[in-house]
């Protein structure tokens, strides 16, 4: 993994590169390094780099590995962009510094309640089904402006937006469309991109990318 700075590297230069055209500044874009199958030891050296923002997509595997790695760092913020189920969210929110996968009423009502038991409250990404997809999780889209509404009602912080565009189709037109629905609704977070995509992102104003492949290879 002697590789992980070097990787590290060209995403971070690869952001700034289409910042510039985009008239934005890389420092509002947070690179969510998504660490999912990865251990520690692949872990550790992109630590050592300077990375701090880390994504997975499981509680149980983060609880696993994030709380030895988190001691000898106390600034690593852990983000959960995996599905969540309802019965996990009192440990997500013990554990995570922000969920990007809040997509149904059922769900919000589990993590109101979690983060009013804990005394903590964790930002929200509300995760829209962007392509209307039968199988996919997220928000539809007929149903997002109420509950946008029932997210702000429920006082979990609102961070904004987020999503997985369809499979092997161009992502620029859901990225943009995400970007629209935000701006309707007042918020300023976008969620978007991922490893072949998140220049893209960058360009259509996404504010966290959320990079596994290509910061840690192929997972395997
Ligand atoms: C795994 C995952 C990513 C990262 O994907 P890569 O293609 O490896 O960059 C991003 N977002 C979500 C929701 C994921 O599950």
């Amino acid at each position: 993994m002697e590789n992980a700075a070097s990787r590290l590297a060209d995403v971070r230069a690869n952001i700034a590169k289409v910042c510039k055209p985009a008239r934005r500044e890389p420092a509002e874009v947070t690179l969510i390094a998504v660490s999912k199958t990865h251990d520690a030891p692949e872990i550790q050296p992109l630590i050592d780099a300077g990375q701090r923002v880390f994504g997975e997509n499981r509680v149980q595997e983060a609880q696993a590995k994030w709380p030895a790695l988190r001691a000898a760092h106390p600034d690593i913020e852990l983000h959960l962009i995996g599905q969540l189920q309802s019965n996990k969210a009192e440990e997500a929110v013990a554990l995570f510094d922000a969920i990007h996968s809040l997509d149904r009423p059922s769900l919000l009502t589990a993590l109101a309640k979690a983060m009013d038991k804990a005394g903590r409250r964790v930002p929200c990404f509300v995760q829209v089904n962007i392509g209307d997809e039968a199988q996919k999780g997220g928000c539809p889209l007929a149903d997002l402006p109420a509950f946008l509404e029932a997210v702000r009602a429920a006082d979990v912080p609102l961070a904004g937006l987020m999503c997985i565009p369809p499979a092997d189709t161009e992502a620029a037109p859901f990225f943009a469309l995400l970007a629209k629905l935000a701006a309707d609704h007042g918020l300023t977070g976008l969620s978007m991109g991922m490893s072949g995509d998140y220049e893209t992102a960058v360009m259509l104003g996404a504010t966290h990318i959320r990079v596994g492949t290509a910061l840690f290879g192929s997972r395997g």
